[in-house]
């Protein structure tokens, strides 16, 4: 993939840092991406420059259109083109339903879900004149399954779900891809304030009997923007140690 270029949101820890560094090694320059994690970031582009590749930090939170747009322009005029794109940034705001404010749903919905369409949106425009473009979203085994006390979290993954599905409908023919994967449970600071108690119920529900690495998630991200991968598009690729089939 020398030569390649990709923006990854939220690049500066867990998946996305893992996803940054695996296209890196590819030879993928890179876009890094972060939102309040600046010295993690700077971490990631280091990471990224010591194996020859460019890396160019664009803070912005992709809950914004208007910012979103700006740094895919800055991603553009750095690169020269724009032929990747890993709409990884997600958080969460967990709460029973009944107890969930308005602002717990918005935020994740707007970062969530709006964040990838806000990216689409933009970078459609350079990978449609490029006739060139691989999209991978990051969506959830919550958003496949449903999750009790994440009712915004998987509608917001359940949403990545159909507006992939769609942009792959619509940008089929200009040979851009559209994917999303599903994880299921990963070891990253997501994860890593859940109880003991909650960890080993969640075990048990996995036939692997452990969480999985964000490598398991970037080299399913890799497969995805690579040319193996070139006639799959609208996909969601479920990656969970055989929790949900
Ligand atoms: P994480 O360690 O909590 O990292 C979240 C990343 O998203 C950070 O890099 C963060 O950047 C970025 N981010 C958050 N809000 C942002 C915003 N408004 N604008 C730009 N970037 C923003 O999470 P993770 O486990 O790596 O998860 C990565 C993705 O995989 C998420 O979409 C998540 O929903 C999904 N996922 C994770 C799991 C899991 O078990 N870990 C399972 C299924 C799906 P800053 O630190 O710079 O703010």
């Amino acid at each position: 993939m020398t030569g390649r270029t990709a923006l990854v949101t939220g690049a500066g820890r867990g998946i996305g840092r893992e996803i940054a560094l695996t296209l890196a090694r590819e030879g993928v320059d890179i876009a890094v991406n972060y939102n309040s994690s600046e010295s993690a970031a700077r971490e990631t582009a280091e990471q990224i420059e010591a194996m020859g590749r460019k890396a160019v930090l664009l803070p912005c939170d992709v809950a914004d259109f208007k910012a979103s747009g700006e740094m895919v322009q800055r991603a553009v005029e750095s690169f020269g083109r724009l032929d990747i794109l890993i709409n990884n940034a997600g958080i969460t705001r967990d709460n029973l339903l009944l107890r969930m404010t308005e602002e717990e749903f918005d935020a994740v919905l707007d970062t969530n879900l709006k964040g990838c369409f806000h990216l689409i949106r933009h970078v459609a425009k350079v990978m449609l004149k490029q006739r060139y473009g691989r999209i991978v979203n990051l969506s959830s085994i919550s958003g496949v399954l449903g999750n009790a006390g994440q009712a915004n979290y998987s509608a917001s993954k359940a949403g990545i779900i159909g507006l992939t599905k769609s942009a792959a409908r619509e940008l089929a023919s200009r040979n851009i891809t559209v994917n999303a994967i599903a994880p299921g449970f990963i070891d990253t600071e997501m994860t890593k304030d859940l109880s003991d108690s909650v960890k080993e119920s969640i075990l048990a529900q996995i036939p692997m009997r452990r969480f999985g690495s964000t490598k398991d998630i970037a080299e399913a991200a890799k497969f995805l923007v690579s040319d193996y991968a070139a006639y799959i598009t609208g996909q969601v690729i479920q990656i969970n140690g055989g929790m949900a089939m």
